[in-house]
């Protein structure tokens, strides 16, 4: 299998999700083994989608280098994952990709509009060969040996509206499409203020999120397990910070961004793929000091 990039650069503005302030991108096909990378006005110097550039995985995935920051790549990088896009070079203008539905489906809808192709580099997919993972209790996510790359999720939560939800897929790109890329992110009435306060979920919206309310959601659901296949996307989004396709089989619970992460980390380290010595980038402090990765209010 070769890699691929996009055929005309395409473009795109909304709000972000957690800003609330308008941002523009704009998406142009990038050289074979260049991988994904992100651009702001501010800084010549790209950012490489990759887990050496994540400064933030609490509530959202935020890239950075040297002061830039891109917050809430995830559902554009879950886009250009399932559609087998491993090179793209992204210009944004704001300091966060723009949530527009909420879910991964506006990017899908982008990039087929771009047209795909092939480039002459193969890919080169990275093999687990033994269990890799992370967390504990009723928190984990962990990578087991596999064929294919499978995903097999379950979310356990109290509110009546999600309760327990599970799925195990062998995600194809059809699949990807139609069944994950819809699912909208999701966050509970009750904790808005206080993620306001912290300055997170400032453009959330009923357009562009599940609101969960005490009764129950206030704008409908695409699927009736939409949360799970929301958690699904965001961790296909994460993984592909790997910068390279995943053969092996995924199993976790009540995992989020930051256990997603620390499955990447443990992964390139297990396998001797850090591309730096350094390692990871220094990590911001998580918004809720002292407190373990908060209820999975999955943003
Ligand atoms: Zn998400």
């Amino acid at each position: 299998m070769h890699q691929r990039t996009i055929r005309k650069p395409v473009t795109l503005e909304g709000v972000g999700l957690h800003s609330g302030k308008l941002a523009r991108i704009a998406i142009a096909p990038a050289p074979a083994n260049s991988g994904i990378t992100f651009r702001t006005k501010d800084h010549d110097e790209p950012v490489p989608a990759t887990v050496e550039s994540v400064v933030n995985s609490h509530y959202a995935t935020t890239v950075g280098r040297n002061g830039t920051r891109i917050q809430t790549v995830e559902h554009l990088m879950a886009a250009a994952a399932g559609l087998g896009l491993d090179n793209l070079s992204i210009d944004v203008d704001g300091p966060e990709i723009p949530a527009v539905d909420g879910s991964a489906k506006p990017f899908v809808t982008l990039l087929m509009h771009a047209g795909r192709t092939e480039q002459s580099a193969p890919r080169r997919p990275v093999v687990i060969p033994y269990p890799i993972g992370a967390g504990n209790g009723g928190r984990w996510i962990q990578i087991v040996p596999s064929d294919a790359f499978r995903i097999s999720y379950t979310l356990d939560n109290d509110h009546p509206a999600i309760g327990t939800q599970a799925l195990t897929c062998t995600p194809t790109e059809k699949m990807f499409i139609e069944d994950f890329a819809p699912a909208r992110t999701y966050g509970f009435l009750k904790d808005l203020g206080a993620l306001r306060k912290r300055g997170l979920a400032r453009g959330a919206s009923l357009e562009n999120a599940i609101g969960v309310g005490k009764r129950g959601v206030l704008n409908g659901l695409r699927y009736r397990d939409e949360f799970v296949r929301h958690k699904v996307l965001d961790l296909i989004g994460d993984l592909a910070l790997l910068g390279r396709p995943i053969v092996g089989h995924v199993i976790a619970r009540n995992a989020g961004h930051a256990l997603n992460f620390e499955l990447v980390v443990a992964i390139q380290r297990a396998l001797g793929l850090e591309r730096r010595a350094a390692g990871v980038a220094a990590l911001e402090p998580a918004p809720f000091p002292g407190r373990l990765v908060p209820a999975p209010a999955a943003i």
